[in-house]
């Protein structure tokens, strides 16, 4: 993180300060993916600690290597690994990480399974996901074609032994703090926070970011068989239980929220309101579509993104199903899943 072309300082360094203070050291690592640098956090600490390692690549592996040089530490040093995530911006370098420092790897107990083959899993996603696709209304040869754009990503991700399993509640100590395992799942089925309460900093991975609001992406359920083809019809209610585990970090006494992207959050409890405000604005916007008859969950996602909805289907279509699942919850929509395609229809 250097001075920007200007020479003046980079205000997104900058606002991380408070956690360099700490010992907490963002790496922002490129990725090939629209959304940018990944933030790794190296935490200066017994064991050297590194949450989250950046995709799988050539260029990212250099950054976090330089990055790591500027702190005085090499990949060799790193005593820990911890993973917030199942996506692949998140831990693709892994193995590599893994090999070379022959650190302990740390992450949610439900995630070493999945992680033991990420190639498998990330297939059986892709597969699930098709299914979802399909079952709401996206064109067939279109879900087949995202679904070639998702295996040609797949090199970016990386397998990787769990070492240290992490159970919900338990605490992950270091020499000099202690770190609560939280288990927030929303934006993807294995979102893990970590707590260090006595500086009320919150590790937060992709679960709450300052200037991109987290998608609540429909994922194929954890704890299953890569093999075992999760039936895409009765889909994981990803945006209610997004909620849930937002309601539960918006109660936290945290001063600084730390994500996999941009700055930190300084007032999370606000940044929460207001991404719960947009949900109720979107679920609105759903409702009165819906005026119009009953239609799937991609016509819905087409008229409220147009030609996004083609090019991004699965999150759009995630975008909508979660919504939707809302206005169910509530009683303002009903849902006709007995055809082969899904039709919504408001109540
Ligand atoms: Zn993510």
């Amino acid at each position: 993180m250097s001075d920007d072309a200007a020479g003046g300082p980079d205000p997104v360094a900058e606002s991380f300060a408070d956690a360099r203070a700490a010992g907490i050291h963002p790496i922002a690592v490129p990725t090939p993916f629209l959304v940018g640098r990944v933030n790794c956090y190296l935490i200066e600490d017994d064991p050297l600690t590194l949450v989250d390692t950046g995709p799988n690549s050539g260029k990212s592996l250099d950054d976090l290597e330089q990055s790591l040089r500027e702190l005085g530490h090499r990949i060799e040093d790193l005593g820990l690994i911890v993973i917030s995530h199942q996506h692949m911006d998140h831990l693709g370098l892994l193995e590599i990480i893994a090999r070379r420092s022959r650190a302990e790897v740390a992450a949610l107990d439900v995630l070493a399974p999945y992680l033991e083959d990420f190639s498998a899993s990330a297939t059986a996603d892709d597969e699930f996901s098709m299914g979802v696709m399909r079952r709401h209304g996206v064109p067939s040869e279109l879900a087949t074609a995202l679904g070639a754009v998702g295996a040609a990503f797949r090199a970016f991700g990386s397998s990787g032994r769990v070492s240290t399993p992490l159970r919900e509640g338990e605490e992950l100590t270091l020499r000099d703090r202690t770190l609560a395992v939280l288990h927030r799942p929303g934006h993807s089925p294995s979102d893990t926070v970590f707590w260090d309460e006595r500086r009320r900093i919150l590790i937060a991975g992709d679960h709450l970011l300052a200037r991109i609001s987290s998608n609540p992406l429909i994922s194929r359920p954890l704890g299953q068989p890569a093999g075992s083809g999760a039936d895409p019809g009765e889909r994981p209610h990803a945006l209610v239980q997004y909620i849930a585990s937002l309601r539960l970090t918006r109660e936290m006494p945290a001063q600084l929220v730390l994500g996999g992207h941009g700055p930190p959050v300084r007032d999370h409890a606000a940044l929460i309101d207001e991404r719960f405000r947009m949900t109720q604005r979107r679920a609105g916007k759903v409702r009165r579509l819906l005026e119009a008859g009953p239609q799937t969950a991609y016509d819905l996602a087409s008229q409220m993104w147009g030609n996004v909805a083609v090019t991004q289907a699965f999150l759009t279509i995630s975008e909508v199903l979660g919504h939707l699942d809302l206005l169910i919850a509530d009683g303002r929509v009903t849902e006709d899943a007995g055809a082969e395609i899904t039709r919504f229809a408001a109540t």
